[in-house]
């Protein structure tokens, strides 16, 4: 049975562990999946506050829009997704959304990583967090992939999802195997930096404001808030309310830096500006999304680079496409299609 190393539990390298699982069914792979944070989700964490688990935030990814072009390539994914109660349409009020004609919002009641942990489920991998990937070698015809818990171990497949920098960081005969027109292409992608804070709040708190979510364009720090349970339509009177606020781009930018403690401090004196009813958190937690969204995409948005044919080694993720949903759909399709052509 070939063993397959999935890098990333984020929607593109859940989704490739599902698809996997679905289109090799007559030659079963054994999946394993690594990633160096504590659980699924990548940029489609969801949050849990301190004081009670039950209250998430979306830090990242904050709602699914299906754009007419991909209503119908990707009708079984949104299908999948809406009958399994993980995707439900977007009712809730939000101020200053662009919504173009045709298009379709959704959220998730239990959080975006439930998108993240449906595909995971289905994929029946073997997952391992805090499993840091930080070298490859080519071995005996097969991959040596060596991780910060100081242990390793050997794959026929790799498969990278995380986004282009952090590919580019991995050492070991990798470094030697991305060749010049690759490096120069991997090197091309570049990424936003912006800043979440997540609130959460103690059950019964009220929070007066008449919308869900708004995006804010006056503000030099914050641009989008939302008071996440309402956003998902879960308001409940056992569970606190949690509140997310995006920064801006360029503060994002400007601010990548700084210490974090520093940073949520200046965030808050700004949500105070323009909420000053906003009441007392019962924790906060402030993450920085030093590769936010794709600004510039590999050349041609190919979906996937294929590094080496014998033993397989490919690399995909919104960094060969676009920044969202249907971006991480296309690159996990086209994945499994350039492996399928391998095996
Ligand atoms: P990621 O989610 O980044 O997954 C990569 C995974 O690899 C991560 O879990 C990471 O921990 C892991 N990893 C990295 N390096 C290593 C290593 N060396 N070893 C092991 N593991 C490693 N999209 C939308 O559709 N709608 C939105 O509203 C939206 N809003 C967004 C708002 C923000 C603030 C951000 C940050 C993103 C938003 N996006 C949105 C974009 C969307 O979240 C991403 O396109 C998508 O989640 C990318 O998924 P991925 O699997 O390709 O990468």
């Amino acid at each position: 049975m070939a063993r397959v190393l999935i890098v990333g539990a984020g929607l593109t390298g859940s989704l490739c562990a599902a698809l996997l699982r679905k289109e090799f069914p007559q030659r079963p792979l054994h999946i394993v999946l690594w990633d160096k944070a504590r659980g699924a989700g990548g940029r489609m964490a969801t949050s849990r506050g301190f004081h009670d688990p039950k209250c998430t935030v979306d830090l990242g990814a904050q709602y699914v829009t299906r754009v007419p072009d991909y209503a119908e390539k990707h009708q079984s994914f949104y299908e999948d997704l809406l009958t399994h109660g993980v995707l439900r349409p977007l009712t809730a009020p939000v101020e200053g959304m662009v919504v173009k004609e045709g298009t379709d919002n959704f959220v998730t009641p239990q959080g975006m990583s439930s998108i993240v942990k449906h595909y995971l489920k289905e994929s029946g991998a073997d997952i391992f967090y805090e499993h840091h990937v930080t070298q490859i070698y080519l071995k005996d015809g097969k991959w040596e992939v060596c991780n910060t818990t100081g242990s390793s171990d050997q794959f026929d497949i790799v498969i990278l999802t995380m986004p282009v920098p952090q590919i580019l960081q991995l050492q070991g005969d990798i470094v030697k195997i991305i060749n010049k027109s690759q490096r120069q292409q991997l090197e091309s992608v570049s990424y936003s930096s912006r800043y979440a804070l997540g609130l959460f709040y103690e059950a019964g708190t009220q929070i007066d404001v008449p919308w869900a979510a708004q995006y804010i364009s006056n503000n030099p720090c914050i641009r989008f808030i939302s008071i996440d349970n309402k956003k998902r339509n879960i308001e409940s009177s056992d569970i606190g309310p949690s509140v997310v606020v995006h920064t801006s781009v360029p503060f994002g930018t400007e601010h990548l830096e700084w210490d974090k403690e520093k940073v949520q401090q200046l965030i808050l004196e700004q949500l105070e500006e323009i909420i000053p009813s906003l009441p007392k958190p019962a924790s906060i937690k402030c993450q920085r999304w030093r590769y936010s969204q794709v600004t510039k995409a590999f050349p041609d948005c190919p979906g996937r680079i294929t590094l080496h044919t014998k033993p397989f080694l490919v690399c995909g993720g919104d960094g060969f496409i676009h920044s969202n949903f249907d971006g991480c759909i296309d690159s996990a399709m086209s994945i499994v299609e350039a492996l399928k052509s391998s095996l």
